[in-house]
């Protein structure tokens, strides 16, 4: 809630309802290096290197039909969607994409991407690329919040050590199907800015965990919009959090909405891109009204207006 020290210009703030418009393969600027992956095939990251909590787009195209593609990063699998055929001069592409998470607290260096799969006709694809994590130089505030939220008794403890875990689960889960379609939008209307992203807390003294998500001040009482389509996973009052929603949005991906005023949406319900889930509140640990909103792809924390730049904005 505080101004905004990053370094990196324009990661940390954007204005809602910009038209940035860079979905999909625009990103992918000829200049980019992409891999050569043998077969007629090509790997491409929408860029070569990345800041701890940067969103990437991986992108292969292949002359011929895929039979499968997969992708590994981080230890995990990453699923790829989509098979668009476009012409390419005299020749037809088949490409898919997927989506690298560099979390928050990722150590910086050097780190692999590998894709395997296999070509309808029966040729195997092999690839890897190298992904250099730089270190996000993200500023430290001091903030006074409630003293329960520093140091909660024993019983808002050993609940707030449950909630963690149960959301650890839920990230941990990958639905394999992409339930998400087309541009994100922004969770308020009008012209609120986003910020905080990373930063490095301490509360009342004491330092706290890296901040995950993006801070929206507004007013209590603005609707908050689901960003994208997906399945609510969460709907409930959480002891840091506040009044919180999560929403599935498949292949790994979730957001993340908290401190709401009151929640509008239950676990179960399908929701689209502006779908109202609750209203900004000022419930859980904070110093005033605001939407906290978060993204994590594959467990990874990543900076929830990178899925606004990355994926593009309705
Ligand atoms: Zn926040």
């Amino acid at each position: 809630m505080m101004g905004c020290r990053d370094r990196i210009p324009g990661r940390c703030s954007f204005r809602l309802g910009a038209p940035i418009g860079l979905a999909g393969s625009l990103l992918f600027a000829a200049t980019l290096r992409a891999e050569d992956c043998g077969n007629g095939v090509a790997l491409r990251l929408s860029a070569p290197d990345a800041v701890q909590g940067t969103l990437l787009l991986a992108h292969i195209r292949s002359e011929k039909p895929w039979s499968e593609v997969s992708g590994r990063w981080n230890d995990r699998d990453v699923p790829f969607w989509g098979e668009s055929e476009k012409e390419h001069g005299p020749s037809r592409a088949y490409t898919r994409q997927a989506l690298l998470g560099v979390d928050l607290e990722r150590a910086p260096g050097k780190y692999e991407f590998t894709v395997s799969g296999q070509l309808q006709g029966g040729q195997s694809v092999n690839c890897r690329t190298m992904v250099e994590v730089k270190e996000g130089h993200f500023a430290t505030e001091n903030l006074t919040v409630k003293k329960q939220f520093v140091e909660p008794n024993p019983e808002q403890q050993a609940r707030a050590v449950a909630e963690t875990k149960r959301l650890r689960e839920i990230y941990d889960r990958v639905t394999p199907e992409r339930l998400w379609d087309g541009p994100f939008r922004a969770p308020l209307d009008g012209e609120f800015k986003g910020s905080n992203f990373g930063k490095r807390r301490v509360l009342n003294g004491h330092p706290g965990t890296p901040h995950g998500g993006v801070d929206f001040p507004a007013p209590a009482g603005t609707p908050v919009h689901a960003a994208q389509k997906g399945r609510v996973v969460l709907a409930e009052e959480l002891f840091f959090s506040g009044n919180s929603v999560i929403v599935d949005h498949g292949l790994g991906i979730y957001t993340f909405y908290c401190h709401f005023s009151e929640i509008d949406a239950k676990v179960g319900d399908e929701v689209v891109a502006g779908t109202v889930l609750g209203k900004v509140g000022a419930t859980g640990r904070v110093t005033g009204p605001h939407l906290h909103w978060g993204l994590t792809v594959e467990r990874a924390r990543v900076n929830a207006l990178d899925g606004l730049r990355v994926l593009g904005v309705s």
